[in-house]
């Protein structure tokens, strides 16, 4: 879903236009002679390895395997998603992939039966909740493309009056009251981004606010012809396009509702529906403008804010009385098997050590963009990897590609094989790359956990991009762009990756749960059909990526990337630049002590012992970077103590793990990272909520686990600094 960065990107034809006018001059990626983690000599075979590895995805595959992948509607739990689960596990065979295996987690799942909305009064007016076909995509004409509905939306049958909230979020219906109108027992309208909240959050504050449904339409204004040309014509999304999209409250607890915490594997325990937390008890519909315009053209009631009002032709009105609808929802949603695609490249030489990459399969129609892009790269990642195996390159160590089920739905496929696995990936995980769209568009967009940071940014600089720019150049461009758009900023090395990692995708359980450092990476672009049946083969052709060179480079990128993590001397972590970016998180925090309420005592609540903390892993970070530099330019290191070593900074990751999980959330267990319930990513979620909250208690409790976990992490740097140190000086005697 990638939900956590859906921020309709700007579409500026003027950045088209610097790309054309830019030098043809251009650089051409580099082959690099020293690499993060490696020795000299490690550096130049890994620099042969890598060539060879980039020459083989090509665009013309990329296309074929993404017409596979969208040939038809694939949601989760549906045969063809399940068919696509055997193709994948037959390519990765005949590919070389090894250990191949389907698992298979039954899971509570979501389907539609029936939906149904009519408006009742002033007049008449049934809803489509279709999407209608448009000239030159035959794909629109598909008999097996679903209507409207919401994952794990309720069951019921309403007729109520309508109420026009906005985008849904608790402010909008403060101001509500203060115009007089109760939505208890009515139906809610609201609009997708203004400001972006995850669906799931509008549906839960509806519920709470006693709403009997939520309708969540997509105006114009947002995704739509406001933004520019719609498809046929444009990337935008027409006048019928619906963005469906499960409303699961995952922001609680992801993965099967009924098993928070561990895996649905048969025979596993199960709460009962009415003790899970993530299921919503409010019906949901989404609506493309086209169904919404008769309601908010009929509505009654004090004229909407300014900021209120959308992009169709009428006067936004708050309503409340005169419009009335009939809405009728019968959902399946019950127990259905999810199947989760396995399969790796043994390491040659430590296969215990594993580098994990993942996409997930499901779409919510053909998922042109979200996922089937990624799972295009992914298919020319393996037969990449596959292909160089057979010729006996095998990496290091091993590198698990998995092909996730239920991503939609609440992260579902990732989530229970991550608790499946969640020991196993604690001792022998390095990182975990996630790649769910892989492209709309040519700008890129990676995330990292800071200590990783470096390395993403030092990769970038061996690829091409289809501008004739390194990816790095092209990256450090759009980021510019990007930036220039909120304030004034040079994109430098140091702030390129994005460290602010929230929930949205298949890494939470990674990162969150487990307790491993996880990438994103993503092309991006103006993108208006997100989770629509529009989102196809077609769109992809004609406006996300027609030459599919960026589908290319993803597979390129991502697995060098994994190779880096594979082959490496010593494991490419940077624990100063993580230093650095807590402090960041943590000042941004102190910098809101305004903020923080009349309570000016705050029971003693001090950052700065926490910051001491910081400073001190920084120093033991740059003292291990310098040594393992040192290390590595001797040319060799020995096998054991690289082993040592890296065990050693594997285990960083862990520590910020508090097994209690953050206040109120158990699940979520890292200390640094979190997601806010509209799915904005949130850091150091567990202090941050209990200082907006004003609950200092809770707030010392949580700045002492911080600063206690600074400590360990510090103690283990250092420890791990003495034992290379030493061993060195030993070794050079
Ligand atoms: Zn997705």
């Amino acid at each position: 879903m990638c939900f956590a960065r859906r921020t309709w990107f700007v579409a500026s034809a003027l950045c088209f236009l610097a790309l054309a006018l830019s030098s043809p001059l251009s650089a051409q990626a580099q082959t690099q002679t020293s690499i993060l983690g490696f020795t000299p000599s490690s550096a130049a075979h890994e620099a042969e390895i890598e060539s060879k590895f980039k020459a083989i995805p090509s665009p013309d595959e990329e296309r074929r395997q993404h017409h596979i992948f969208t040939a038809e509607p694939h949601v989760a739990g549906s045969a063809r998603n399940n068919e696509l689960a055997r193709y994948i596990a037959d390519e990765w065979r005949q590919e070389g992939l090894e250990d191949v295996i389907i698992r298979r987690y039954d899971v509570y799942g979501s389907n539609p039966k029936s939906t149904f909305l009519e408006m009742t009064a002033p007049v008449h007016y049934r809803a489509l909740l279709r999407e209608m076909s448009v000239p030159g995509d035959p794909d629109m004409k598909n008999k097996s493309i679903s209507s409207a509905w919401s994952g794990m939306s309720a069951s019921g049958e309403v007729t109520a009056a309508l109420v026009y909230a906005h985008s849904g979020n608790p402010e909008d219906y403060e101001l509500l009251r203060k115009q007089g109108i109760d939505v208890k027992g009515k139906v809610v309208l609201v609009r997708y981004s203004n400001p972006y909240s995850y669906r799931g959050f509008k549906a839960l504050t509806a519920q709470r606010e006693g709403a009997a449904v939520i309708l969540i339409y997509s105006d114009p204004a947002e995704d739509g012809y406001k933004k520019g040309q719609v498809v046929p014509k444009g990337p935008w999304g027409p006048e019928y396009h619906i963005q469906r999209g499960a409303i699961t409250y995952d922001f609680m607890v992801p993965g099967d509702p009924l098993t928070p915490g561990w895996a649905s594997i048969p025979g596993a325990k199960r709460i009962p529906v009415e003790e899970a937390v993530s299921i919503p008890k409010i019906m949901a519909l989404p609506l493309s403008w086209h169904d919404a315009k008769p309601l908010l053209a009929n509505m009654d009631g004090p004229v909407a804010p300014d900021d209120w009002q959308g992009g169709l032709p009428i006067k936004y009105h708050l309503g409340g009385k005169r419009v009335r609808v009939h809405v009728k929802i019968e959902m399946d949603n019950s127990t259905q098997p999810y199947y989760v695609v396995e399969g790796r490249i043994r390491g040659a030489e430590l296969p215990d050590e594993w580098i994990v990459l993942g996409n997930h399969r499901d779409a919510w129609v053909f998922g042109g963009v979200d996922p089937s892009s990624g799972t295009a790269s992914m298919m020319e990642l393996t037969r990449a990897l596959g292909k160089l195996a057979k010729q006996g390159i095998r990496p290091r160590r091993t590198v698990v590609v998995c092909s996730w089920d239920g991503e939609e739905v609440g992260l579902t496929g990732s989530t229970e094989w991550g608790e499946q696995f969640a020991d196993e990936l604690r001792s022998k995980a390095v990182a975990y790359i996630n790649v769910d769209s892989s492209t709309s568009g040519p700008n890129f967009h990676g995330q990292a956990v800071a200590s990783l940071a470096p390395m993403l940014v030092e990769t970038t600089h061996t690829l091409q991009d289809p501008s004739g720019k390194t990816l790095y150049e092209a990256w450090k461009e759009s980021s510019t762009r990007e930036h220039s758009e909120g304030k004034q900023e040079q994109a430098e090395d140091s702030n390129l990756a994005d460290t602010h990692i929230g929930s949205g995708s298949d890494h939470t359980v990674f990162l969150n749960f487990v307790g491993m450092p996880v990438l994103g990476l993503q092309f991006d672009g103006p993108y208006g059909v997100y989770h629509s049946a529009y989102d196809d083969f077609f769109w992809m052709n004609h406006f996300g990526d027609p030459g599919y060179r960026y589908h290319t480079l993803m597979s390129q990128l991502w697995g060098v990337l994994a190779l880096r993590l594979a082959n490496a001397d010593l494991l490419p972590f940077d624990f100063a630049s993580y230093a650095s970016n807590i402090r960041e998180f943590v000042n941004e925090l102190a910098k809101d002590k305004d903020k923080w309420g009349q309570d000016k005592t705050m029971w003693g609540l001090d950052l700065k012992p926490v910051l001491a903390a910081v400073d001190n892993f920084e120093a033991a970070g740059k003292r291990l970077d310098e040594s393992a530099a040192h290390a590595l330019a001797s040319g060799a290191i020995d096998p054991k103590l690289a082993d040592t070593i890296n065990h050693g900074t594997m285990q960083v990751e862990r520590n910020w793990l508090n097994p209690d999980g953050i206040p109120g959330r158990p699940w979520f267990k890292h200390i640094l990272y979190g997601a806010r319930f509209t799915y904005a990513h949130l850091e150091l979620p567990g202090l941050t909520e209990a200082v907006e909250k004003q609950d200092w208690p809770t707030a010392k409790q949580q700045a002492e686990i911080l600063r206690q976990a600074l400590v360990n992490n510090t103690k283990l740097v250092n420890e791990l600094n003495s034992t290379l140190n030493s061993e060195t000086a030993e070794a050079g005697k």
